[in-house]
């Protein structure tokens, strides 16, 4: 599981990634923990942006 309790400096990194994913569709950066790639994905009315490893971080956003 996904750990989502993030400190200011990952959170950063990660909201920037997710406004790339909308914007362009990818981003450069890299998961500030582990340096995997990020991944983009909503599920339902989340919006997830996590590291491409499942176990890592991810920040979640609850849409409206
Ligand atoms: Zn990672």
């Amino acid at each position: 599981m996904a750990d989502t309790n993030l400190n200011n400096n990952e959170r950063d990194i990660l909201s920037e990634a997710n406004r790339d994913f909308i914007e362009y569709g990818s981003t450069i950066k890299k998961c500030p923990r582990c340096g995997k790639p990020l991944v983009y994905q909503i599920i339902g009315t989340k919006e997830i942006t996590r590291c491409s490893d499942g176990n890592c971080i991810m920040l979640l956003a609850v849409g409206i």
